[in-house]
């Protein structure tokens, strides 16, 4: 289902990590970023994170992406050992080009969820198969796994793969996210603190006007 591609270590600002790129089926390449010796052990440190070109390249402050993917990676440093996952599946799966004219739909009043149904697409079309594949060939039988999202928690469960804790993931919300966070908490099952939506962040700063 997935095939390891290419292998190299990789110096960052957090440090040195293992970079593996895996094709999938599709044809589209996702990158793990392995700190430490993982294989064979249980409870390791993991995120799974979706790109995001807009927020993590361009500083968009649209969508928490880069904080959250920051925050994992320090997580991993600090403990010297921990996997990211970082699947292409941009916009949720629906790709850069409709996740810009989702945004277009926001700019006039919709939230993420029904800007997409405007736009006759799911909510939410990621797959976690492919990122419990990549887990398996690491060797890596259970994870404590970073994220505020239990739809990746299922998923990788229903990928044959332990997740023995759930950690909580919060960032300090970027300026004009705090409507698409509210959405994710209200309608997307994300399990998020008061303190990142705020009310008055969500009127003043919110990313799309509430609808009325
Ligand atoms: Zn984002």
């Amino acid at each position: 289902m997935i095939e390891r591609y290419a292998e190299t270590r990789l110096p960052t600002h957090f440090g040195d990590f293992r970079c593996l790129i895996y094709r999938d089926r599709n044809g589209k390449e996702h990158m793990a970023m392995v700190k430490g010796d993982i294989q064979g052990k249980s409870d390791v440190l993991c995120r799974i994170h979706s790109e995001c070109l807009t927020g993590e390249v361009f500083a968009s402050t649209k969508c928490d992406c880069k904080s959250q993917l920051d925050l994992a990676l320090e997580k991993i440093s600090a403990k010297n050992e921990g996997v990211v996952i970082y699947m292409r599946d941009e916009g949720r799966g629906i790709g850069l080009g409709n996740k810009i004219r989702a945004y277009g739909l926001q700019e006039q009043g919709a939230d993420t969820v029904d800007a997409n149904r405007m736009l006759g697409l799911p909510d939410d079309t990621r797959d976690y198969t492919f990122a419990a594949e990549i887990l398996k060939d690491l060797h890596i039988s259970s994870v404590c796994l970073m994220t505020n999202n239990p739809l990746k928690v299922n998923g990788l469960k229903n990928g044959g793969i332990e997740v023995s804790k759930r950690v909580e993931h919060h960032t300090e919300a970027p300026t004009h996210a705090a409507y698409y966070l509210q959405t994710k908490r209200d309608r997307m099952g994300h399990l998020l603190p008061e303190g990142n939506l705020a009310a008055d962040n969500v009127r003043v700063l919110g990313g799309g006007k509430k609808p009325a």
